[in-house]
């Protein structure tokens, strides 16, 4: 709608109007045409119209040059007031562009730019950047923003950023560019650095700012930040280049500690770069069934029996080798194919075990992101009936860390795996933190004491205090106990004494292969020497 539509000119009156530019310049017209008409004087025309129109009364030319006069005037006018016009709307499109163009490039929220206009200004700056200057990249990513919206609510939440973006912006230098890049993730340029320190000195200042309470409302919550920094040109000189390789230091600062801040270094590449090769195989060797179970024997209190065998994945990679699983069961784990590779490893391991003798039991490892899954437990029985496996043999180990991150569901597939028989056992028991309360509310079998506590048995009182205490507490609610990581005959004495159940570790053998079990089994007393 246009600007003059829109004013409502006739419902106006008095001098009201007079505001109306089109209503003013008609009447100043009329003025000045009443004006000129009573001041106008045929005598005062130069002396050729006078002669002019001396010769021709006929023609009234005196009227026809008033006519003309204030023609003139009023086209003068239309054109004073179309230029002026033209360029109020030049104006207001400009201030219009430059809005929109200012929402693209800013976060609403903070007013702080975003990550389009960071990504623009660090491109422009290194293009600029002559030889020998620095260019320092930080990202940023605030720990505990979560949990303040969880709790306290989104206004909270946007309210901590505010603070948190004021907080920062204070402390950088004068061309020094910060912008929010994601939701509680920010990332600061320092277009001209003379050496690193400035930018780990920066880092250390935004840390201890934000160590600082923020109120929110009603409540005083805390944040940390962890800050990763990449610095041209020696660790790249295009924008893309160092925010990835930032971002990458940043992961590495969150992994040790996650409020803390880490320059990139050249092998965190090699790290991703090896992470991403194997997750491309992993998706082949599921794909192809090329992970197998490989079992390691479980003895029983006196030392002369083998009362089962644990399976544990082994991977030979054709292009990349042995590759343990500590280094790939995590990464099965984020990307989901733990449960195909799950399913797998437990059918191949329950058609293994078959053919043990009846009394052994083959204990399998359980992720998390399987136990995320409520039909997970219907899954495991639909193998045990597909292979013929006894559930009665089976004993399913799932670590504290799993129990505590999904407790209702585990619950619940606890008790189905319990009711068709299959056992339970914690696995990696001390290092989970779980409440002692919510493990004893779950049914559970048998407790693994991680190898942690039992190879530093030897070495003072307090892991021996600690393994004491959990062996107590498991005989006290009537749950088995396996050690794990037993190693030297000091550590099986000291368990020994101390009536540990069930113990698994080098000294009795490591993982073997299926075909190597039952030569295994026969050559009793396999383990005379360590009786
Ligand atoms: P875990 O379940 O605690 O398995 C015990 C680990 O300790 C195994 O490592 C085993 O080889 C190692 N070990 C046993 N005795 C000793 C000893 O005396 N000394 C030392 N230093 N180590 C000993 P492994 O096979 O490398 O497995 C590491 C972890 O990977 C396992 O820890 C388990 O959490 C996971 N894992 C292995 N196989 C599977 C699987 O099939 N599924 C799932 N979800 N996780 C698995
Ligand atoms: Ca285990
Ligand atoms: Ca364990």
């Amino acid at each position: 709608m246009s600007p003059l539509v829109a004013r409502p000119v006739f419902t106006k009156t008095g001098w009201s109007r007079w505001n109306e530019p089109h209503i003013r310049d008609a009447v100043l017209l009329m003025v000045f045409a009443l004006v000129t008409y009573a001041a106008a004087d045929v005598y005062e025309l130069p002396p050729y119209l006078l002669q002019f129109a001396l010769d021709h009364p006929e023609w009234e030319l005196d009227d026809l040059v008033f006519v003309v006069f204030i023609l003139s005037a009023a086209v003068m006018t239309y054109g004073i007031r179309r230029y002026r016009d033209v360029v109020r709307e030049n104006r207001a499109r400009i201030a219009a562009e430059e809005h929109a163009r200012n929402l693209a490039l800013h976060d609403p929220l903070t007013k702080l730019p975003n990550r389009r206009f960071f990504e623009e200004r660090l491109a422009a700056n290194l293009q600029a950047a002559g030889a020998g200057k620095r260019l320092a990249v930080l990202m940023l990513d605030l720990n505990g923003f979560k949990a303040i919206n969880d709790i306290h609510g989104h206004v909270a939440g946007d309210k901590a950023l505010s603070e948190f973006a004021r907080r920062a912006s204070a402390l950088l230098g004068r061309d020094a560019f910060l912008a929010r890049i994601g939701g509680d993730e920010f990332s600061i340029m320092m277009p001209s650095i003379s050496s690193v320190d400035e930018a780990a000195d920066l880092a250390a200042r935004i840390q201890e700012t934000v160590a600082e309470p923020f109120v929110v409302g009603h409540a005083t919550v805390r944040l940390g930040v962890g800050v990763g920094i990449a610095v041209a040109p020696d660790d790249g000189t295009r924008a893309d280049e160092l925010v990835s390789r930032a971002d990458r230091a940043l992961y590495r600062a969150k992994a040790t500690r996650p409020s803390s801040a880490r320059f990139f270094e050249p092998e965190m590449d090699a790290r991703i770069e090896r992470r991403v090769q194997i997750e491309r195989e992993l998706r082949a060797a599921v794909e192809f069934d090329s992970i197998t179970p490989h079992f390691q024997p479980v003895v029983s209190l006196d030392g002369n029996r083998i009362i089962g065998f644990e399976a544990l994945a082994r991977w030979e990679s054709a292009d990349l080798g042995s590759i343990p699983p500590a280094e790939f069961i995590p990464v099965a784990e984020e990307t989901g194919l733990i449960v195909p590779l799950g399913e797998l490893l437990l059918r191949r391991a329950c058609l293994e075990a078959k053919s043990w003798p009846k009394d052994l039991t083959l204990s399998f490892n359980v992720s998390a992101v399987q136990l995320y899954d409520p039909t997970f437990g219907l899954r495991v029985l639909a193998i045990l009936a597909q292979t013929g496996f006894n559930p009665r043999q089976l004993e399913i180990e799932i670590t504290e860390k799993a129990l505590v991150a999904n407790i209702a569901i585990a619950g619940k597939v606890i008790d189905q795996l319990r009711q068709a028989g299959v056992r339970v056992a914690l696995d990696d028991f001390g290092t989970g933190y779980a409440a002692l309360t919510q493990l004893l509310s779950l049914h559970l079998d048998k407790i693994k004491i991680d190898r942690r506590f039992v190879s530093h048995l030897g070495e003072g009182e307090d892991n021996r205090a600690i393994v004491r205490a959990i062996l107590c507490l498991a005989k006290g609610v009537g749950l088995t106990t396996t050690a794990e990581g037993v190693e030297d005959q000091g550590q099986l004495a000291y368990l020994k004494a101390s009536g540990c159940e069930e113990r698994q570790g080098y000294l009795f053998g490591r993982a073997i292969p299926a075909a190597e079990i039952p030569a295994l089994l026969k050559s009793r007393p396999w383990n005379s020497a360590v009786a």
